[in-house]
């Protein structure tokens, strides 16, 4: 009988002038990025989140800490590959993982196929297993007033 687990990832970062804006490992033209310790990929960060979550091994605050140097301004796509080698070193296999992200702007769109690749590349997986979708809040609460991004992941793990 092989094991499923499921995992879910939730992040929010908020916009700030004089960065880059990468989601889901791609650099996304604009007049302002996302405020954090790495990179502030919202959307890898809340699929690491849920990988980490499907295996039971807690969450990327322990794994790869805020506090660390070794992470600042850091890429989060190779945390994500590396989160990817910790998941098949405990023998599971990402059977699917569906992303959406909320935010007002840019239209990320046309950055949607790139995304999916780059994120299924670092876990070694088939563009298939990656879905990734955007959406708004319609202008309601901070992300509506464009203040931040959101972003949310489930995934499935398989293990025989
Ligand atoms: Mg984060």
């Amino acid at each position: 009988m092989s094991q499923i687990r499921v995992g879910v990832g939730y992040d929010v970062h908020a916009f700030a002038e004089g960065r880059r804006l990468v989601l889901g490992g791609v650099e996304i033209p604009s007049d302002r990025g996302l405020l954090g310790h790495s990179d502030a990929d919202v959307l890898v960060h809340a699929l690491m989140d849920a990988i980490l979550g499907a295996m039971r091994a807690g969450d990327i605050g322990q794994h790869f800490p805020d506090t660390d140097p070794e992470y600042e301004g850091c890429c989060s796509i190779d945390l994500l590959e590396r989160v990817g080698g910790l998941m098949r070193e405990a023998g599971w296999r990402l059977a699917d993982a569906d992303t959406v992200l909320v935010l007002e702007s840019p239209r990320v769109s046309p950055y949607r196929e790139a995304m999916r690749s780059e994120m299924a590349r670092a876990l070694g997986v088939e563009v298939d297993h990656v879905g990734v979708k955007a959406t708004t809040t319609e202008g309601l609460g901070a992300i509506g007033r464009g203040l931040g991004v959101a972003a949310q992941a489930v995934v499935i793990l398989e293990r025989d």
